[in-house]
């Protein structure tokens, strides 16, 4: 749909063909309804946010200015994850960490996905949680998920002891570099700086997730990552170095950019010596 269709069909409650089938006038309220969303649209506010609700991989979820906006290349995230896990033999309840999980969108359509899956999901957003849970509440998986108001990084340093044993984690973590921000389109800018912030190199989430996360993980367990434009060589180097994790492939979104980034850990993982050798890394990592 475009951004008029989308107006109207969010003013009227009503499908995009019935604008067509049913071409009445708009009632004065409608119309004042319109005009005031139109306005704020081309005022330069996302549309999501005007409309406050998106479409992911077919889910209904309310958007509002403290979370990012779902993009479409989570979505191939997302599918690669169902594949992924679908086709391999995974305990049950298969256990999913979800880190930053804004609206909540990967937690939600995993959940929705996977049969029986659990995820625990964090956001450092007191409001993203409030919104994310709202989502799954409406997308009836609420059951199934565990919000958390955690800052990931230190969740995964503290060494909590609910972060353990999942079959997979996945982030799409903020990946813009800090001096980028401020030359990022306009719409994009009014999205929460947390969400897009990836620090002086936009790589230190990955760096630090994925020298934590293979603590948490069941042996054979996968790390998910959307990763920017140009970052596949970086992350792929951060995962080949380090020696708990293997079989690292990546996927293409639909511009052949490399998008999507999956590594397992070992079939054997000593946690004691991970752990010794993540916390002697980490002091380095979070100075960044
Ligand atoms: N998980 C959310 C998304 O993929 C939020 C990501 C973020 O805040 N960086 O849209």
């Amino acid at each position: 749909m475009n951004a008029d269709e989308l107006l109207l069909t969010a003013v009227r409650k009503c499908r995009r063909v019935d604008l067509y089938a049913d071409p009445r006038p708009l009632t004065p309220e409608e119309q004042q309804t319109c005009d005031a969303m139109r306005a704020r649209y081309q005022n330069g506010e996302p549309l999501q946010y005007v409309l406050g609700e998106c479409d992911f991989l077919g889910n209904t979820l309310a958007v509002d200015p403290s979370v990012m906006i779902p993009r479409t290349e989570t979505e191939i995230l997302v599918d690669t994850i169902v594949q992924k896990l679908r086709a391999n033999k995974l305990s049950k309840p298969c256990r999913i960490l979800d880190l930053g999980t804004g609206s909540g969108n990967i937690a939600i359509a995993l959940a929705k996905a996977i049969e029986g899956c659990l995820v625990t999901a964090l956001d450092i957003s007191e409001d993203a949680i409030a919104v994310a849970k709202r989502n799954a509440e409406v997308n009836g998986v609420a059951q199934r998920i565990e919000f958390l108001r955690e800052d990931m990084r230190a969740s995964l340093v503290a060494n909590r002891a609910w972060i353990k044993n999942f079959d997979c984690i996945v982030s799409n973590p903020p990946y813009i570099k800090t001096s980028a921000l401020a030359h990022l389109p306009a719409d994009v800018r009014q999205e929460p700086r947390l969400a897009l912030d990836g620090g002086s190199d936009g790589l230190r989430f990955y760096e630090a997730i994925i020298r934590r996360a293979c603590q948490y993980l069941k042996p054979e367990g996968y790390l998910f990552f959307e990763i920017g434009d140009d970052q596949a060589a970086a992350v792929k180097a951060f995962l080949t170095q380090n020696p708990f994790y293997r079989n690292v492939c990546f996927y293409p979104d639909h511009t052949q950019t490399d998008r999507v980034v999956c590594a397992q850990t070992a079939k054997v993982v000593c946690s004691q010596t991970t752990r010794v050798v993540c916390e002697q890394k980490d002091e380095h990592t979070w100075k960044s």
